[in-house]
């Protein structure tokens, strides 16, 4: 049963949101953005409940029949799209499914809600259908899209969207959140809290005390200066390893890549996930140009897909450590 008291932090948006919804303002296509496991999908599902509401106070009220049939994951004029299939993404059929959907009047509220999980993973030919409904709404549709990379999208779209920025949440916020919902102790909950980057999905999975290692492991990693001895023993390690502790190595990887390209583009030092290593950033960024970044996170997306194969698992991080040795 969520509300606004169940999103930790973000009160400005809280307090803008609910004054477009006081004086009927709320434009029909808003964009979430920010970086991933901070609250955007619970704020959307928060404000769709609301605009479902039926309540005479305030909103929601968790009695009426919307806020029931809301929390009971049934509420017929809600509509949620996320990527889906092995290319893992939004695909011009879910977009024509759920426009014949928007297109019947409501049967429990006076609107409908549409929220597009992972907006970016739309293709192009998905971006252009949903392109063509944000600009001719049909009834009462409010659509939150929801991203925490918003410059993959059209900029034809996001000129339709009213852009919320949701800034990472703050150490204090993530300790108070390990500590009421998973219950872990003020020592540890400091800890993570500073590895977090702000975000409670990174926070999360540092719950796992490998992932700590692994974190380690992917910065140490890119600082080396790789050879051939490095690159068999390596690869040997990785295969005795389980496949999901790989990837999560790979999500770290890519995660540092990404803060490399902000520094690159001179973003503030908020938006790293890891700004606690800024002084090793720092000393990276000096061996990785523009290029070389965009070639390893190829490299590293092309790792990913492969660990959903079947293929040798020795033999894809010897391909891996090799391509990545020639990246300039
Ligand atoms: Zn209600």
């Amino acid at each position: 049963m969520n509300d606004w008291s169940s999103i930790q932090g973000h009160e400005q948006i809280k307090n803008d949101l609910r004054q477009l919804l006081a004086e009927k303002r709320l434009p029909h296509a808003l964009l979430f953005t920010g970086i991933e496991g901070i609250g955007k999908n619970l704020t959307a599902n928060v404000l769709a409940k609301v605009l479902f509401c039926s309540g005479e106070k305030e909103k929601p009220c968790n009695n009426c029949s919307s806020c029931r049939a809301f929390d009971a994951k049934n509420h017929p004029d809600f509509y949620c799209l996320e990527p889906e299939g092995k290319a893992n993404n939004i695909k011009i059929e879910q977009i024509r499914q759920m426009q014949s959907q928007i297109a019947l009047s409501p049967y429990l509220a006076d609107k409908r809600v549409v929220i597009i999980n992972d907006a970016e993973t739309m293709n192009e030919a998905a971006e252009n259908s949903l392109l063509k409904t944000l600009e001719e709404p049909t009834g009462d549709v409010v659509f939150i899209l929801v991203t925490a990379n918003k410059d993959l999208l059209l900029p034809t779209i996001l000129s339709r969207c009213m852009k919320l920025y949701f800034a990472p949440l703050s150490e204090d916020e993530i300790k108070i959140i390990l500590k009421s919902k998973y219950a872990v102790n003020e020592d540890k909950a400091t800890v993570i809290a500073k590895l977090s980057g702000g975000s409670m999905k990174r926070a999360i999975s540092f719950l796992d005390d490998d992932n700590f290692n692994l974190c380690q492991n992917a910065m140490d990693f890119l600082s080396k200066d790789l050879n051939a001895k490095d690159i068999w023993q390596i690869s040997d390690e990785f295969s005795a390893m389980d496949k999901a502790k790989i990837k999560q190595w790979a999500d770290f990887l890519q995660m540092i890549i990404r803060d490399l390209l902000l520094l690159q583009a001179g973003a503030d030092d908020n938006l790293l996930y890891n700004r606690d290593k800024k002084d090793v950033l720092d000393k990276l960024i000096v061996n990785f140009s523009l290029n070389r970044l965009f070639n390893c996170q190829n490299l590293i997306e092309n790792l990913v897909k492969r660990l959903s194969s079947n293929a040798d698992l020795k033999l894809m991080m010897q391909d891996f450590m090799l391509s990545w040795r020639e990246q300039k």
